[in-house]
């Protein structure tokens, strides 16, 4: 039975339903299945993508949510996207440790499906993210992430969107602000930064984007990708020797990463960039959002960006 998207008649936004995952397959500890060979993989390859097997979001005829919001239909099903991203076939590797040429493909490969979902019509947010480490749900440690297509723009992206439709490019203003500041900067190669946030709501969490608006992940030309890849590729190798060697830390480092990228219907405002919140405050210690944060919608982040930026910037 495919997932459901229901309205919530309090805060009107979707929830998807998705009963039917449930069956899916924790940390299986048969072979992998995205090792060349593997049930997902049969051919060698380098980068890969190919439809989640327990997907979230299937594609089917469109859905149209504004239609059905107004209309008083509280329940559609689960239309869009869900696929896999395998960033290597080399099982051990992290998408830091790849080295800059291989996540320049791994950039390639979420531009050109990008471009894909949002050329199929049905598709109105195309959503590119990883959940790393156990401590985060991932059930598979073979490097990889994951793309959503959803039938609408998202709650957390119109949040930013509706931001800067009142006061213009936040983001560019923001990444100038860091750049005067300088203590949260970790990365700046004169087209791409990297930095924590100066009001992060995640410890050690840290942005990436470009100085100059690009509204898409397809919208990067050959320079824009190579920086994109450099960027993060800094970034993720600066979280991988954080609390290397620490005996509480966990073996992996786990973070949460994903793109806010320009909705199928772009507007001027769109600015490409990419989160990274990582779930632990301290080594193996996970922060837990509580009442008071989910409840009023404020985060309480116990990691001065300040001092996470100067550990960062010094590993
Ligand atoms: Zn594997
Ligand atoms: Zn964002």
């Amino acid at each position: 039975m495919p997932g459901e998207l229901r309205l919530d008649p309090l805060t009107g936004e979707w929830v998807n339903i998705a009963g039917h995952r449930q069956n899916r397959p924790n940390l299986p500890t048969g072979g992998c299945p995205f090792c060349v060979g593997g049930l997902e993989a049969p051919e060698p390859y380098d980068t890969r993508w190919f439809p989640n097997r327990w997907p979230a979001l299937e594609p089917g005829e469109p859905v149209d949510v504004a239609a059905a919001a107004a209309s008083g239909t509280t329940t559609l099903p689960a239309r869009g996207a869900a696929e896999v991203i395998l960033y290597s076939p080399v099982h051990d590797a992290s998408l830091g440790e790849l080295g800059v040429a291989q996540i320049r493909k791994v950039v390639d490969l979420w531009a050109a499906r990008t471009a894909a979902l949002y050329a199929r019509g049905d598709v109105e947010y195309v959503l590119v993210f990883e959940s790393r480490g156990e401590e985060v749900g991932a059930t598979i440690h073979h490097p990889h992430g994951q793309i959503y297509g959803y039938p609408f723009v998202p709650p957390a992206a119109v949040v930013e969107r509706e931001h800067a439709r009142h006061h213009g490019d936040t983001l560019a203003a923001e990444i100038r602000a860091e750049l005067d500041d300088g203590r949260r900067v970790l990365f700046d190669d004169g087209q791409w930064v990297a930095w924590v946030p100066f009001a992060s709501a995640y410890p050690y969490g840290v942005r990436i984007a470009p100085r100059s608006r690009v509204a898409r992940l397809d919208d990067l030309d050959a320079g824009g990708r190579d920086g994109l890849a450099s960027a993060l590729g800094d970034v993720l190798a600066r979280y991988d020797r954080l609390w290397r060697g620490d005996p509480a830390a966990s073996p992996i480092f786990p973070y949460l990463m994903w793109f806010h990228q320009a909705p199928r219907v772009r507007e001027d405002v769109d600015h490409l960039h990419l989160h990274l919140a990582p779930p632990q405050r301290s080594p193996g210690v996970l922060r837990f959002v509580a009442a008071g944060e989910v409840g009023s919608g404020t985060f309480s982040n116990p990691v001065v960006p300040e001092a996470a930026a100067e550990v960062l910037r010094s590993v």
